[in-house]
């Protein structure tokens, strides 16, 4: 037996059932079935009370006690069956054999004390075990391993391959383990980390002899897991260190000093001067930055990315930056048109909306140089669409956009242009150690002072008319109001209707105030002008979908309205309470939600009102959802483990990582020979398989 060879060969399966298994849990392989870990165990060195059972199907537990009236009672066209009753001194289970012989009835130990074990049945609240297991002596009931139990279907179950199947299959494997597998880890590793060995990990995560050996063998596959992702991804920024060419950029020049010292109308917080640093001191390099920058809303990533621009350009180059949303990337075009207004920088917009002869200037002055930052939709990204000499380019909001299309800003210049990857959307940091392994990261992890904390509150449809009052005064001392519907795509039909008769109500309770409206129906024309009317001042009301959700800058807006709000999810609603908060007014933002709520929904407004801290609440979402969701469906694979728990297991992946980073800095080509194992290990098992590469 190897490694590799097919588990039709395996004793009790063969090639009818080889491929019933690879259809529904693809596995093909030992090494395959190696790593199908139990779901969960059985503790046989635990005696349950009767009196404490509760209704836990699929429970299977030990009992101590003595059975009593045995009785054969017949039943349906005449079959027998035999009842037995068992107590212990907290209560009463009935047993039940509907298989048995009399020799077997006549081996059931009556009146005495001994140990049964089983699958608990519940009916109307009246327990019962069917076909215990019996056993008279003590030391074999309490001695007993952790039973593994595998995750199996019923579908599984049909076909004969139950627990026991997979039990005896795993055992007939673990048998050969040492013919099997090698240690992969070196050993001053494992000293350090005090390891258990490969060999035992993998014996024990399937039968562990009690609960001790069992965590010992779970820390060993979770480490290891996270260990050679880990790998992966330093191993792919090393080489990225060392071989993507980037176009140095050595000085600071006149344009980023002068706007510095003359056009910046704030003084900028130490987090962004922090991440500045960081910013130039990789593009001083001839190597290509691929640096993710990460901040709270309102932050003030923008400006960074547009110091980051004049940086480029200083040094001769062209910048680009990309925003998911055509009303995003307006927004960045008037603010940094505005910044640059005292300068001779040219700034342009391209998106999908942009006439064909603005796009032909735009195509033109891009190849001559002429134009220094383009700032634009996904539009940016067509073949037409080239630079004279594209440095720098800048994407916001990175969760939008799709790796393809930011491999598509590498190819616009012949030396790769510098990328730097904005998001607003805090995640966790296990997952960041995880997901962004090949990116370097800089945090902003600081609010421009003089922010006051968004006040938030939760509040019931029945409040309504207080909220509406209160929004009212609001807008009678200058301010701003945004009001936001849900949109959910299956039924976009009816919340486009719900929208509009909500927003004849608004028409009704502020009459003589300005009232505007946007969805994602309108065309993006009607989308600009509905959003210029309330940056403008214009408009004392914004009545929205969720498409104001990323980016919108009003700075006199103080008040967000949330209306079902529990049909949001975290980091959406932490978004959209970033709209407001941006100027120097205390701001607020209020929740209102149907009184039934589901437990999570009510863990997700708590936390909204508790804090206003992003990378707090996406720990929260973690927990709530779990870390494929947090990612979306495109990236979930890339969190796809085995054992490991990205919600629960962050000081094991914290350990790996810093593991990694000292290998690498200590043998990058982990040519050492006690690397030795790890390297033919890695080498064996990543071959061919490009996951790593999902990032630009
Ligand atoms: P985000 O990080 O969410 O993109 P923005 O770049 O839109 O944040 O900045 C939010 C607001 O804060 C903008 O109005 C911007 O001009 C302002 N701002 C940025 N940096 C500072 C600072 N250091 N001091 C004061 N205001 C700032
Ligand atoms: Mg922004």
């Amino acid at each position: 037996m190897t490694l590799e060879t097919s588990i039709e060969f395996l004793k009790g399966i063969g090639p009818e059932r080889a491929k019933f298994i690879k259809n529904v849990l693809g596995i093909t392989t030992v090494e395959d079935f190696l790593t199908f870990y139990p779901l969960r165990y059985i503790d046989k060195s635990k005696i349950y009370k009767i009196g404490d059972l509760r209704a836990e199907p699929e429970a299977e537990i030990q009992l101590k006690g003595k059975i009593s009236d045995i009785q054969e009672v017949a039943y349906g066209k005449g079959q027998k069956r035999l009842t037995a009753k068992f107590r212990d001194d907290t209560g009463t289970l009935d047993l039940v054999w509907f298989r048995y012989s009399k020799w077997m009835k006549e081996q059931i130990p009556l009146n005495l004390p001994i140990f049964i074990f089983g699958k608990i049945n519940d009916f109307n609240g009246i327990f019962s075990m069917a076909h215990p297991e019996i056993e008279v002596d003590e030391k074999k009931a309490l001695s007993g391993t952790l039973l593994p139990i595998y995750p199996g279907s019923e579908k599984l179950s049909k076909r004969g391959l139950n627990n026991k199947f997979f039990q005896t299959v795993l055992a007939e494997i673990t048998r050969n383990l040492p013919n099997l597998v090698e240690e992969n880890l070196s050993d001053s590793l494992i000293k350090k980390l005090k390891l258990i060995g490969r060999i035992t990990s993998l014996y024990n995560i399937h039968f562990p002899k009690d609960l001790h050996h069992f965590e010992h063998a779970e820390k060993r596959v979770k480490f290891e897991e996270a260990f050679f992702f880990q790998l992966g991804y330093g191993l792919k920024k090393q080489h990225h260190k060392t071989s993507a060419v980037g176009n140095p950029f050595p000085k600071v020049g006149d344009h980023f000093n002068n706007f510095y010292k003359h056009c910046i109308p704030f003084e900028l917080t130490n987090a962004q001067k922090r991440v500045l640093k960081e910013i130039r001191t990789d593009m001083k390099k001839p190597i290509q930055m691929n640096r993710l920058l990460q901040g709270d809303v309102g932050s003030g990533k923008t400006m960074v990315a547009l110091l980051s621009m004049l940086i480029a350009l200083d040094n001769g180059f062209q910048s680009c930056m990309m925003a998911p949303t055509e009303i995003l990337a307006q927004q960045h075009f008037a603010s940094v048109q505005e910044l640059l207004e005292n300068t001779e920088i040219k700034v342009r917009l391209l998106t999908g909306s942009t006439k064909t002869s603005e796009r032909k200037i735009i195509h033109e002055e891009l190849l001559s140089g002429e134009l220094s930052i383009l700032i634009g939709t996904h539009a940016v990204l067509e073949d037409i669409v080239q630079f004279k000499n594209l440095g720098l380019a800048i994407i916001d909001e990175q969760h939008r956009f799709g790796v393809a299309q930011r491999a598509r800003l590498w190819a616009k210049n012949k030396i790769p242009p510098h990328i730097l990857v904005m998001t607003a959307t805090p995640i966790p940091r296990t997952l960041a150690m995880s997901f962004y392994s090949d990116l370097d990261v800089s945090v902003i992890d600081e609010l421009p002072v003089g922010r006051k904390p968004i006040i938030t509150a939760h509040r019931r449809e029945k409040d309504r008319l207080t909220i509406f009052r209160f929004a009212k005064e609001e807008i009678e001392k200058g301010r701003q109001i945004y009001f936001v519907y849900p949109l959910i795509e299956e039924s976009e039909t009816l919340d486009y209707k719900n929208l509009l008769e909500n927003f004849d109500h608004i028409l009704e309770f502020y009459e003589g105030y300005n009232v505007t409206m946007l969805h994602g129906r309108m065309k993006p024309a009607e989308k600009e002008a509905a959003m210029q009317y309330f940056a403008s001042g214009k408009a004392h009301i914004m009545v929205a979908t969720t498409v104001i959700e990323v980016g919108v800058n009003v700075p006199n807006a103080s008040v967000m309205i949330i209306e079902s709000a529990e049909r949001f999810g975290l980091s959406q609603l932490h978004q959209l309470r970033g709209r407001v908060g941006r100027g120097a007014e205390q701001s607020y933002c209020i929740l209102v939600t149907s009184d039934k709520l589901s437990s999570d929904s009510r863990t997700r407004m708590k936390t909204m009102v508790d804090t206003n801290d992003g990378f707090k609440i996406s720990e929260v979402d973690m927990q709530l959802r779990g870390p494929g969701d947090i990612l979306g469906t495109q990236q979930s694979g890339v969190v796809d483990f085995k054992k490991l728990n990205l919600v629960t297991d962050g000081n094991i992946i914290k350990v790996a990582k810093a593991s990694v980073e000292h290998l690498l800095k200590n043998d990058p080509n982990l040519e050492h020979p006690e690397n030795f194992q790890l390297r033919t290990y890695y080498a064996k098992q990543y071959k061919g398989k490009n996951k790593w590469s999902r990032i630009s």
